[in-house]
């Protein structure tokens, strides 16, 4: 097999898992990121004056089904067990997320068994609502109006910055109650937080000798024809120069205070009332609950329409943004050598696991591409 020079745009989770993948296959990879270290939008930094490890870019907690990931990431870093409990602050009162029985007993003041409850909240739904068609329809046809308002309404409000009436019936596409005392907020069979934090496991990924990282290099374009292949983990409108239009994001604003002792008892508390402008405060030492630290950081997280300068996080991917993309799409397939990965470069929110478990088959695309002498597509997944 040739040898291949590959750049990689990004040094996060999906520039840092292709790029091992085909490092250890023997090829030349250089990693760029326009930003100063490695670990994208996962990047974890220790305090220097509390100690406290932070996620800098928001919480991060791992959780997924994927045994392959799991094995994956625990091969470069010690997981330690984590369970990921949120908390809400609604109409003067602190309530149990996801909503359970818990959350509707003390809710209503009641103290309902499962079957109970689930006729109980049969009687609040909107049973009017045949044919459910926004977010509003949806939750009030699943849970009724009470709980709607409570946990539902106005926390949508301040994250997606529209009125539920204008959001898809789709976001909401299971009954999102649970009618037990289960409050892990995740299903998944293997969850945990890294013990020296995400940035530690993506250095330790990239930690090979055929990985040669630059940081604070901003790629564009032209730039391509150098290299025998690119994967490129940026902004798909970005690779054209936001030619037709930028795709729609929110973006986030964290805003730091500091505390001594423990200010919330939990990691993640979010706000439901919609006249409380966050929505949540994240206390990050209770993410490594395996550590002690007197003094303690926390973030209250604010969401906004994103700015050209702003860091897109959630990608909007209403009808309007979705037409966009096809036209990027069409051009990213014209593409020469270009292989569009990761959250960014596909226009899609995805969680760590999936980005790996889609940056590990990306890579044995290529590799099998490679030795059968074909080309490399612009997308493994299907970003439409
Ligand atoms: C607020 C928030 C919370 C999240 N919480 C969780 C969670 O709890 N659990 C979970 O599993 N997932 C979570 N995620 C998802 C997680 O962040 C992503 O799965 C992961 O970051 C995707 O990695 P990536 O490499 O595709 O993208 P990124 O991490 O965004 O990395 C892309 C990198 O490319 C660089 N770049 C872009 N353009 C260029 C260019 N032209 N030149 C050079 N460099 C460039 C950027 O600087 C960036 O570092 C969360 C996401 C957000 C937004």
């Amino acid at each position: 097999m040739m040898s291949k020079h590959c750049l990689m745009v990004g040094a996060g989770l999906s520039g840092a898992v292709i790029g091992r993948m085909l490092a250890e296959a023997g090829h030349r990879i250089t990693i760029v990121d326009a930003r100063a270290h490695v670990g994208g939008n996962c990047h974890t930094e220790r305090d220097a004056e509390t100690g406290v490890m932070v996620h800098i870019y928001g919480p991060h907690i791992f959780h997924t089904d994927d045994a392959e990931v799991w094995d994956y990431v625990n091969k470069f870093e010690t997981f330690l067990p984590y369970k990921n409990r949120v908390k809400t602050t609604s109409q003067g009162a602190v309530y149990s997320l996801p909503v359970n029985l818990h959350t509707i007993n003390q809710y209503f003041g009641q103290t309902l068994r499962p079957d109970e409850a689930r006729v109980f909240l049969e009687s609040k739904a909107d049973t009017s609502i045949t044919d459910p068609q926004t977010f509003e329809d949806q939750a009030l046809r699943f849970v009724g109006p009470e709980l709607y308002e409570a946990f539902f309404k106005g926390y949508t409000i301040k994250q997606w910055g529209c009125q539920p009436t204008d959001l898809p019936a789709s976001i909401l596409k299971r009954l999102p109650v649970r009618f037990n005392y289960d409050d892990n907020y995740f299903y998944h069979k293997f969850q945990g937080m890294p013990e020296n934090g995400y940035t530690a496991m993506i250095e330790a990924i990239l930690d090979h000798p055929g990985i040669t990282v630059q940081l604070e290099t901003t790629v564009s374009r032209d730039q391509a024809a150098q290299y025998d292949h690119v994967f490129y983990s940026g902004p798909i409108d970005g690779w054209f120069g936001y030619e037709l239009g930028r795709l729609g994001y929110r973006t986030l604003d964290f805003e730091r205070f500091d505390y001594q002792g423990d200010y919330q008892g939990c990691a993640v508390m979010n706000y439901g009332d919609v006249d409380v402008p966050y929505t949540r405060i994240t206390e990050h030492k209770h993410f490594s609950p395996w550590e002690s630290h007197e003094g303690s950081v926390l973030y209250r997280e604010f969401s906004r329409a994103c700015g050209p300068e702003d860091i897109p996080y959630y990608p909007i991917r209403m009808v309007a943004e979705k037409t966009l993309l096809q036209e990027y799409v069409d051009r990213a397939e014209a593409e020469a050598n270009v292989t569009f990965v990761g959250r960014l470069g596909t226009y899609r929110y995805l969680d760590m696991d999936v980005t790996i478990r889609e940056a590990l088959d990306c890579g044995r695309r290529f590799l099998a591409a490679q030795a059968a002498g074909e080309k490399m597509p612009a997308f493994t997944v299907n970003p439409l």
